[in-house]
């Protein structure tokens, strides 16, 4: 039943996708952008109840979890004209997939059974207290594992000892650079791990499409996927957390400005570094945790009130950290920082850190002297109204003094 539901759900998303990019589409050739609005959530859950009569397997979805779809897929579309996001992608069968109840009323909760409208009750693997207001419920398939999640509602605060502050310098060679001289590698494949993932790859492009050997094969390979995810997910937790929770003040690189100002040759301030940056399996793999790493980092520090800021990343790694000249003959190779005024050298990575605490150190004490209104206040995408300091787009709470 859940695979049928899941099944509806994704066919929804991708009817009403293909409905709405249509609409769109036609919309722009005809410098009518206005009508774009008219094909919200609204209207196209008022064609629910049509769709529905014309597939009749459709209603072997809960219709709670359909509208959440809709809902999904209405976010999907604000993200993207707000610039947030990419245009909305269509689902794939073979993605796993999952539905949400919306409705934490019609759901409830035993022990190890929880009961779902339209299933019934249905035993879970308790692997955490669900502590707080149930608001939603998701369940999900990865692979061959069916995955439950409860989003609930809550004072979740962390402590935090910390009053100290710490810049970060998310790199490639070493993953992340501490201010303090230390540096934490985020878990990526192995070697060894690599040539499995492209040998699993290569025997599922040998087998027939539709095949039982083809199907195992991409089981296989989801499965040692998701290992790897979940290892480098792992690694990204305990360090942010420690991090959280040990820190008044963590300084990052401001990816935006990050992301404009980098090409394939490497940026002004940053020359040839992403040239070697090559589009890898780890490479991608890398990206990700730092994604993950810097979300975790965001709500962890918000939970333990340390302050987050996020520093425009210019010339971080070509300035001299201790006499702060700035030339790009500073940067010796990938790893070695020598300052040609003062002679100080350092791990470049780590000499970065340094220069984004600075920053970060900087625009607080400016952020405490005067209005800047050229960055701020800034309001957060998600919800639109708080008003926020600094370039985070993170809520920021007073700093430990
Ligand atoms: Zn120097």
């Amino acid at each position: 039943m859940l695979v049928q539901a899941c099944g509806a759900n994704r066919w929804l998303w991708n009817w009403a996708l293909r409905y709405r990019e249509d609409v769109w589409l036609a919309a722009k050739s005809a410098g009518a952008t206005g009508l774009v609005g008219s094909v919200g959530y609204n209207h196209l859950s008022s064609l629910l109840v049509g769709l529905k009569e014309q597939y009749p397997w459709l209603k072997l979805a809960p219709h709670h979890t359909l509208q959440a779809t809709l809902r999904d897929l209405d976010q999907a579309f604000s993200a993207f004209f707000a610039g947030r996001a990419g245009f909305p992608v269509y689902r794939r069968k073979g993605d796993g997939g999952s539905i949400r109840f919306p409705d934490a009323k019609q759901v409830k909760l035993e022990g190890d059974l929880v009961f779902l409208p339209k299933l019934g009750w249905v035993r879970f693997r308790r692997s955490r207290p669900v502590d707080g207001k149930i608001r939603n419920v998701t369940v999900g398939r990865e692979g061959g594992h069916w995955t439950i999640s409860f989003c609930v509602e809550g004072n979740y605060t962390m402590p935090n000892a910390g009053c100290a502050g710490i810049g970060l310098d998310l790199g490639v060679e070493r993953s992340v650079a501490m201010s303090s001289g230390e540096y934490v590698s985020l878990p990526v494949p192995s070697k060894r791990e690599d040539q499995r993932l492209r040998r699993l790859q290569r025997i599922i492009s040998r087998r027939f499409k539709g095949s039982a050997r083809r199907r195992r094969a991409v089981e296989r390979h989801a499965k040692m996927k998701r290992n790897l995810a979940n290892r480098r997910k792992d690694a990204a937790h305990k360090l942010s957390t420690h991090l959280a929770t040990t820190h008044a003040l963590i300084v990052i690189e401001d990816l935006k400005i990050k992301q404009m100002t980098a090409t394939a040759a490497g940026t002004v301030a940053e020359p040839g570094r992403n040239v070697r940056q090559k589009a890898g399996l780890n490479r991608s793999m890398l990206a990700n945790a730092h994604a993950d790493f810097r979300r975790m980092l965001a709500y962890k520090c918000e939970r333990s009130g340390a302050r987050l800021e996020a520093v425009n990343p210019a010339y971080t790694s070509q300035t001299c950290s201790q006499c702060h000249y700035c030339a790009p003959e500073n940067r010796k190779s990938q790893a070695v920082f020598l300052c040609v005024a003062c002679g100080h050298q350092q791990n470049a990575d780590i000499n970065a850190a340094i220069n984004i605490m600075t920053a970060g150190l900087a625009a607080t004490v400016r952020g405490g002297l005067e209005e800047t209104p050229a960055d701020e206040p800034r309001t957060h995408p998600s919800s639109g109204k708080r008003k926020l300091s600094g370039s985070t787009g993170i809520p920021v709470k007073a700093l430990a003094a």
